[in-house]
């Protein structure tokens, strides 16, 4: 090969390499925006467990530093009931100190990771099942920050909530969770922040450890289903018997787990990082989607 052959067969190569690295380029960067985030239910249980440090806040910690890095939460709390549909849209959401009756340390606790208005408009955009409105009070109940401060203990990842409609069916808010799912692949990781077994009314304060036979029972049909993919009988859930209307006396904290359910798509697998019943009827299962 002659000398001005050699360099211009170079400079062919190195231009070939130069658009190689830039498709490469490109091609990483859509590999990171179509990267399908895993979806999260989260037993959150009593909000003691902020200032908690117990194997329900490792399994918590230890999940969300698995997963890859979010570019925002969008948290569904069982604690953010409306009339209508609501995203919370503020650049700085407050930490709201949704109960009473809790020591002081609990209430000092704050969680100052900012808002993401842009997912909000995302959010709004994406559902046409109804019309979700932009919100400027909220901020984030403790359904939100009990549990975040363990996942994202330095609160630099924005967080922002999607109320529950009150006045809608169980079906109505599983088919609203099916269209967040386009979110996911935008890297939005969606946290359902509630507990399969919640009634207060039936909590064994004496003996923290009791576990009552229908709440296992519940806690174990939703285990089952949520395995095999029986969504309808979890939407369904009150025709279970009585195990469920003892497990879901009011169903605000069974609907986050709906929409974390409902996320799940074609062969994703769905596992249980955590699962414990407390006071008789708590249960503080977790899972992960994806
Ligand atoms: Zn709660």
């Amino acid at each position: 090969m002659k000398r001005n052959e050699f360099i211009k067969s170079l400079g062919a190569l190195i231009a070939t390499s130069m658009i190689d690295l830039k498709s490469f380029g490109n091609n990483v960067l859509e590999n990171a925006n179509t990267q399908l985030m895993p979806a999260l239910f989260i037993g959150h249980g009593s909000p003691m467990n902020a200032l908690y440090d117990n194997p329900f806040t490792k399994a918590i910690s230890k999940t969300a530093n698995e997963i890859p890095i979010p570019k925002a939460i969008l948290v569904v709390s069982a604690h953010w009931q409306t009339n209508g549909t609501f995203v919370t849209s503020m650049i700085a959401p407050k930490t709201i100190h949704d109960f009473g009756g809790f020591p002081k340390a609990l209430f000092d606790v704050e969680y100052d990771a900012p808002g993401s208005p842009e997912f909000a408009k995302k959010v709004i955009e994406q559902v046409k099942h109804t019309h979700v409105k932009d919100d400027h009070d909220w901020g984030l109940d403790h359904g939100a920050w009990t549990i975040l401060k363990h996942m994202y203990p330095k609160a630099d990842i924005p967080v922002f909530q999607l109320s529950l409609d009150y006045s809608k069916s169980a079906q109505w808010h599983y088919d609203l969770a099916k269209e967040l799912n386009a979110l996911r692949s935008k890297g939005l990781l969606i946290v359902g922040s509630g507990n399969i077994v919640h009634n207060l009314g039936r909590v064994s304060w004496d003996d923290p450890t009791t576990k009552f036979d229908w709440s296992i029972e519940f806690d174990e049909r939703v285990k089952s289903d949520l395995l095999k993919h029986e969504h309808t009988d979890l939407i369904n859930y009150q025709k279970i018997g009585k195990s469920a209307l003892l497990s879901v006396p009011t169903n605000e904290h069974y609907l986050p787990m709906l929409y974390a359910a409902a996320l799940q798509q074609k062969n994703e697998p769905l596992n249980f990082f955590y699962e414990n019943i407390e006071m008789g009827s708590i249960s503080m299962r977790c899972f992960k989607i994806g």
